[in-house]
């Protein structure tokens, strides 16, 4: 444990060609809301430190550690299907590495990358991410985490005047597929230098295979894979599936308009912005495959001197990414129904199950829980949300069929399900409410949805009200983090 902050910059360092030095501006009237002790132990941070004002000068960017080497990270992407070459931290600074991971302030003031922007952010949407964030890493979904969430006591414009925000994340690293898209604009040089770099990171194994960038192609396409999966499968959708934002590191990053979903319905979609339903729950995994094709297009070059053979190469490692995610999908779904082995007749059953939580509109995560408890007869049907399900039995037989009761018996089963079925999600109405208290001084829904949330698993002695979705009539809208 070390009481001062000591960073290391190896981005700063290797490569500089795709970063700009830039020392924050400063926030000095700002007070820390939130703390996040457990992950500063995981980064060997003390206490002390997290309490101290030292560390909120240097979270505030109003004081910079000797140690740290500031940098805004530039980066491409394509938003919404349309290319953008000059994207780029417009509102953050990578104050260096801890433990090989990013220690980044977000909402930290102008940067080379503002573009017109004024590089702030607002309290609620901070406190935002600080929440859901801290949620996915609870239920072991792969995500970027959240260190710190100050308050400035400085206005930010937006439609209205609003408290400013900064967010201290955490993150393996905040190498985007955009930032690939980037560095293949300038020079192959520089594309191998930040490829490197992303292997020894990330995937330090891989410097042993042959064609060890193809092997990271692979094994991105995988990490991801993976990640959609968890996301479908908890009804998480993230609404601004960007190329700059999807990180090379398989974590969810870029907490903005995401929300999840109640009613079971793989339309759903909740950015304002989303006109078209891009970034509905449904087209998560196709919109991976065609990021994953934007990241394959900048890896060309690296990968055969002849370039009609690297197309091919890594035409046929993206064409496994579906089917890969597939596996994935049916196993995370399988698993939270209780089934272990996954052939044929338990995919049908599975699809079986997501047609009747869609004509029916059942709330997607209670459907689960209900479910274990109709299993072991802690509710009855009539009590369930699946109570006006027309035929309900037949699925419900075919399923305590295929369940392995006969080896694990069925409380074994009902307590595995519990175990990976969370009761409580950030459902919006609430997270909205707790985020309206906090903006008004009153952080304690907020403090009480992270307690929750430590352990979101386990029903508590609290209001029903937390485990429900909204009785409103309105559809539920979210905007850009910004
Ligand atoms: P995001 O929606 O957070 O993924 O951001 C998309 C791009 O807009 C990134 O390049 C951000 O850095 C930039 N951006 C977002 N908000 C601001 C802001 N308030 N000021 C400057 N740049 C911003
Ligand atoms: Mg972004």
């Amino acid at each position: 444990m070390s009481y001062f902050i000591n960073f290391e910059n190896s981005y700063a360092k290797e490569l500089s060609e795709i970063c700009e030095k830039c020392n924050p501006t400063g926030f000095p009237r700002s007070e820390i809301l939130l703390k996040n002790y457990s992950l500063a132990e995981e980064l060997g941070i003390d206490r002390k430190f997290i309490d101290s004002k030292e560390c909120l000068n240097i979270f505030s960017g109003t004081s910079l550690p000797k140690s740290s080497n500031p940098i805004a990270q530039a980066y491409s992407g394509h938003q919404f299907g349309h290319f953008n070459p000059q994207l780029g931290d417009g509102r953050a600074i990578l104050l260096g590495e801890i433990k090989n991971k990013d220690i980044q302030l977000k909402g930290i003031g102008q940067t080379p990358f503002s573009r017109r922007g004024d590089g702030k952010s607002a309290l609620s949407p901070v406190l935002r991410e600080y929440v859901i964030s801290e949620f996915m890493h609870s239920i072991n979904i792969p995500t970027t985490r959240s260190l710190s969430a100050i308050k400035t006591n400085e206005i930010v414009l937006r439609e209205t005047e609003q408290p400013g925000g900064i967010l201290t994340r955490v993150a393996k690293s905040h190498i985007r597929i955009g930032t690939f898209q980037y560095a293949r604009s300038k020079n192959n040089e520089i594309l191998k230098a930040l490829a490197d770099y992303s292997i020894n990171r990330h995937y330090p194994e891989l410097n042993n295979t042959d064609n060890k960038y193809l092997s990271f192609f692979a094994a991105v396409c995988d990490k991801q894979a993976y990640l959609i999966s968890k996301w479908m499968s908890v009804g998480f959708i993230h609404g601004v599936m960007n190329t700059d934002n999807m990180a090379i590191s398989g974590e969810t990053i870029d907490y903005g308009p995401c929300a999840f979903m109640d009613r079971y319905d793989p339309r759903t979609v909740f950015s304002s912005i989303d006109h078209n339903g891009r970034y509905c729950y449904q087209n998560q995994p196709a919109i991976l495959v065609w990021n994953l094709s934007k990241f394959a297009e900048t890896l060309i070059p690296l990968i055969n001197e002849n370039l009609e053979k690297s197309v091919k190469q890594l035409t046929e490692v993206l064409q496994l990414t579906m089917p890969s995610y597939q596996e994935y999908f049916y196993r995370d779904i399988g698993q939270k129904l209780g089934l272990l082995d996954i052939d044929k007749r338990n995919i049908e059953l599975i699809k079986n199950y997501l047609k009747i939580l869609e004509s029916d509109s059942i709330d997607f995560t209670l459907s689960f829980t209900d479910l274990s408890k109709v299993l072991i007869k802690e509710k009855k049907l009539k009590d369930s949300v699946f109570r006006s399900v027309k035929n309900f039995d037949d699925w419900y037989q075919n399923w305590v069929q295929e369940l392995t009761i006969k080896n694990t018996g069925i409380k074994k089963i009902a307590k595995d399900m519990n175990c990976i079925n969370p009761c409580y999600i950030p459902r919006n109405h609430i997270i909205e409410e707790a985020l309206n208290n906090a903006v008004n001084n009153d952080m304690s829904k907020i403090n009480k949805l992270l307690e929750i949330f430590e352990n979101p698993y386990k029903k508590q002695n609290i209001s029903e009200d937390y485990l429900n979705p909204s009785n409103s009539e309105f559809p539920y809208v979210t905007f850009c983090g910004t």
